[in-house]
C-alpha cells in the first residue's frame, strides 16, 4: 500500500466539487496540498472551509503552459516536491458537435485535455528526475466510455484523456510512477454551471448563459454522488495503485454491453 501522509499533492480544479473533496481527503491523510483553480472566489472559499495550515491556493488557468509551470514552481517552493498530481480541472458545455464553434472547441479541449497535457508535461520530468516515484490521477468520466449527443466536445476530450492515461500507464511503469483514471458518473458538483466561467471571447459571441437549462441540469446533478465519496474511492485506489477508478457501479452493465457490441462487430 502506498503512503499518503507527508507527501505533497497538486490538485487542479481543487476549489470545488471533486477537487475540493480530494483536497479534504488528502489533508485528513496528512498530506500537504496545493489547490489550483481559475476561480479566485472559489479558492478563497475553499481555503476557508478547509481551514488547514497544510493547504495553499494558487490561481491557475490549466490551459496555459506558462501559468502551469509558474504554479508548479510556487507549489514546490512552498510545500516541497509534488509527488501526487491530480489533473482534475474541468468544464462542460451541453451542446452537440454540429452546434459547436471553434471557440467552444478551444475552451473545452483547452481545459479538459490540454490542462491534463500541461500537468503531465510540467510535473513528469520533475518526478522522473527525483526518482522517487509519484502518482498521477487524471479525471476522466463515464463520458470517456459512453457517447451521447450532448455534451459533444466534453465527450471527445474525455475519450482523449482516457487514451492519454492508458498510454502513460504503460510508459511510466519503469519509472515507478503510478497512473489512475478517475471515471465518475453524476456528481453533486458545479460542473453544470461551467457556463458561468466561460472566457470572455465566448460570452462576446453572444451565446447567453441559459439559466433555465442550467437550473434543470443543477437538479440532475443534485441527484449525483457526493464529491467526498468520489474522493475517498480515489484515495483508496491511489494507495492500491489501481488504474481504473469506477465510482458508479450502475454503469457496469452499460459498459459490458458496449464492449460486447464492439466484439460482436468483429
Ligand atoms: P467537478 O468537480 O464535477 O469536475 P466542478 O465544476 O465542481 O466540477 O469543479 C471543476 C473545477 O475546475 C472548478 O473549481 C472550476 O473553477 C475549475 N476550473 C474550470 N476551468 C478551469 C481552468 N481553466 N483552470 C483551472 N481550473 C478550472
Amino acid at each position: 500500500m502506498r503512503e499518503i501522509a507527508g507527501r505533497t499533492a497538486f490538485i487542479t480544479g481543487g476549489a470545488n466539487g471533486i477537487g475540493l473533496g480530494l483536497a479534504r481527503a488528502l489533508l485528513a491523510e496528512g498530506a500537504k496540498v496545493a489547490i489550483a483553480d481559475i476561480r479566485q472566489d472559489s479558492l478563497d472559499a475553499a481555503l476557508k472551509t478547509l481551514g488547514s495550515e497544510q493547504v495553499i491556493g494558487l490561481k491557475l488557468d490549466v490551459s496555459s503552459r506558462e501559468e502551469f509551470a509558474a504554479a508548479a514552481d510556487e507549489a514546490e517552493d512552498r510545500l516541497g516536491p509534488v509527488s501526487l498530481l491530480f489533473n482534475n480541472a474541468g468544464v462542460n458545455l451541453f451542446q452537440t458537435i454540429d452546434e459547436s464553434t471553434y471557440d467552444d472547441w478551444d475552451w473545452v479541449l483547452g481545459v479538459n485535455l490540454n490542462g491534463v497535457i500541461n500537468g503531465v508535461q510540467t510535473f513528469l520530468p520533475r518526478m522522473k528526475d527525483r526518482g522517487k516515484g509519484g502518482h498521477v490521477v487524471n479525471t476522466g468520466s463515464m463520458a470517456a466510455f459512453l457517447v451521447s449527443p450532448s455534451p459533444g466536445i466534453y465527450t471527445c476530450a474525455k475519450f482523449a484523456v482516457r487514451a492519454l492515461s492508458e498510454s502513460l500507464r504503460y510508459s511510466l511503469t519503469s519509472h515507478g510512477i503510478g497512473v489512475s483514471l478517475l471515471c465518475p458518473g453524476l456528481v453533486k458538483s458545479n460542473i453544470h454551471a461551467s457556463d458561468a466561467i466561460r472566457p470572455q471571447n465566448l460570452e462576446d459571441r453572444g451565446k447567453p448563459v441559459d439559466e433555465a437549462f442550467n437550473a434543470q441540469l443543477a437538479k440532475v446533478h443534485e441527484a449525483g454522488m457526493e464529491p467526498d465519496e468520489v474522493a475517498a474511492k480515489t484515495i483508496e485506489a491511489v494507495r492500491a495503485n489501481k488504474f481504473y477508478i469506477f465510482t458508479h457501479p450502475e454503469f457496469k452493465d452499460e459498459l459490458k454491453e458496449i464492449f460486447n457490441e464492439i466484439l460482436d462487430d468483429f
